[in-house]
C-alpha cells in the first residue's frame, strides 16, 4: 500500500505502543518464562486471573492461540462446540478447532451474536453413539461481528445455567470483554468467573503490541501449559511484553470510554447521511458497522477513495464497511472521516 495512513479504522489492533508503555517494557525485570521463572509475566498472570475470577493464567503469544489452546485442552476428537454463527472460532481461525481438536463448530444463528439458553438446549445432541458429542460453549464477549455487542449478564447466566445442566464446558473469547465491562459497568469477573476458561487480548485495545492471557482453574491452566509448550508458545524473557500488558491494566482500561464515545460520534454523524444503513443505538462498544450498499455506491470504492485522503477502513463486503476505534484515534480523527464520507456520499 503506497498511500500513508494517518487514521487506522481497519481495527483496534492498529494501536501502536506508547512511549510511556515502552519504558514500562524496557525497565521490566525478566526470566526464563518457560521455567516460571520470570518475575513480569507471573505477575500478569496473578493480575488477570483475579480479574477474571479465576484460579490461574497463562500469559500467550495472541488470542488465537488462547482459543486454540483452551479448545485442545477441553475438546477431543468427534466433539462438538456450540458458538454464534461468525464467531471468531468459526470462521477466523483457519479451521483450528478442526485441525488440532478434531473438533467442529455448530454455529447458532443469533442477532448480534448473542444467544440464549433456550439456544443452548436446542442445540444440545441427544447422547448416542451416531451424534457427535456435545462438549463446549463458546460465547464471545463482546461480538466482534455482532458490531461489538456486550452479552448482558442475564444472558450469559442463562447460558451457563442451560450449560451446566447438560453437563457442558463453558469458553469465553474475550478479545474485547474490557470493552464490556467498561460500557456497562460490570466488573470482568462478573462475566467471566463462572466459565472454565476465558481470555482477553492485550493487543485490541488495551493498546500492547503482543500477547493474550488464558484463565482459567489451576487444573486447566496446567494442561493448557502442556498445549502452550507444543504450539511452540511457550518463550524466555517475555517480562519485555508482559509488561506492556500490567501497564495496559493499569492506564488503558478506563480510557476505553473514549473510544466507546467516538464510536457513537462517529455512528450518529453516518447515520444521518443519504443512503446509510446504521442504527446508531446498536453501537454499545468500539465498533461500527456501515451498509452503504442502499447508495448504490461499494463499498470497496468508498475503502478506496478513502485511502487517498490516509484514512483506512475495513471493508467487508460489497456493501459492508467497518470502522473500529481505538487509543490511537481522537474526536478530530472521526470528524474528518465523516466529514470526507459525508462529501463523498452526497456526491459533492
Ligand atoms: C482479534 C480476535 C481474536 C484473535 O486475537 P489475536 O490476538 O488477533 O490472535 C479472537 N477473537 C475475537 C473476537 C477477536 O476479535
Amino acid at each position: 500500500m503506497s498511500e500513508t495512513i494517518t487514521v487506522d479504522l481497519v481495527s483496534d489492533t492498529a494501536t501502536k505502543p506508547t512511549r510511556a508503555m515502552r519504558r514500562a517494557m524496557a525497565d521490566a525485570p525478566v526470566g526464563d518464562e518457560q521455567r516460571r521463572e520470570d518475575p513480569t509475566v507471573n505477575a500478569l498472570n496473578e493480575r488477570v486471573a483475579d480479574l477474571l475470577g479465576q484460579e490461574a493464567a497463562l500469559f500467550l503469544p495472541s488470542g488465537t492461540m488462547c482459543n486454540q489452546i483452551a479448545i485442545a485442552t477441553h475438546c477431543r476428537a468427534g466433539d462438538e462446540i456450540i458458538a454464534a454463527q461468525g464467531a471468531h472460532i468459526d470462521g477466523a481461525e483457519g479451521a483450528g478447532a478442526a485441525v488440532f481438536a478434531g473438533s467442529f463448530v455448530n454455529r447458532i444463528a443469533s442477532p448480534r451474536g448473542i444467544f440464549t439458553g433456550d439456544d443452548v438446549r436446542a442445540a444440545v445432541r441427544a447422547r448416542h453413539p451416531k451424534f457427535p458429542r456435545t462438549r463446549l460453549v463458546e460465547v464471545e464477549q463482546t461480538n466482534n461481528r455482532g458490531g461489538g455487542a456486550v452479552w448482558p449478564r442475564q444472558a450469559i447466566v442463562s447460558v451457563v445455567e442451560a450449560a451446566r445442566a447438560h453437563g457442558l464446558l463453558l469458553h469465553m473469547d474475550g478479545a474485547r470483554l474490557m470493552n464490556a465491562a467498561v460500557a456497562s459497568g460490570e466488573p470482568a469477573r462478573s462475566y467471566a468467573g463462572s466459565f472454565d476458561s476465558v481470555w482477553l487480548d492485550l493487543s485490541k485495545g488495551l493498546g500492547c503490541p503482543v500477547g493474550g492471557v488464558l484463565a482459567g482453574s489451576r487444573d486447566f491452566i496446567a494442561e493448557a501449559d502442556i498445549w502452550k509448550h507444543r504450539f511452540g508458545g511457550a518463550m524466555r524473557q517475555a517480562g519485555i511484553l508482559a509488561a506492556a500488558g500490567l501497564y495496559a491494566l493499569d492506564h488503558h482500561v478506563d480510557r476505553l470510554a473514549e473510544d466507546h464515545a467516538n464510536a457513537r460520534r462517529l455512528a450518529s454523524r453516518l447515520a444521518a447521511l443519504p443512503g446509510v444503513r446504521l442504527d446508531p443505538s446498536v453501537v454499545e462498544t468500539n465498533i461500527v458497522f456501515i451498509d452503504v450498499g442502499a447508495n448504490g455506491l461499494s463499498a470497496p470504492a468508498i475503502g478506496e477513495a478513502m485511502l487517498r485522503h490516509g484514512i483506512r477502513l475495513h471493508i467487508q463486503s460489497e456493501r459492508r464497511i467497518r470502522a473500529v476505534t481505538h487509543l490511537d484515534i481522537a474526536a478530530s480523527d472521526v470528524d474528518r472521516t465523516a466529514d470526507l464520507l459525508e462529501s463523498m456520499l452526497s456526491g459533492q
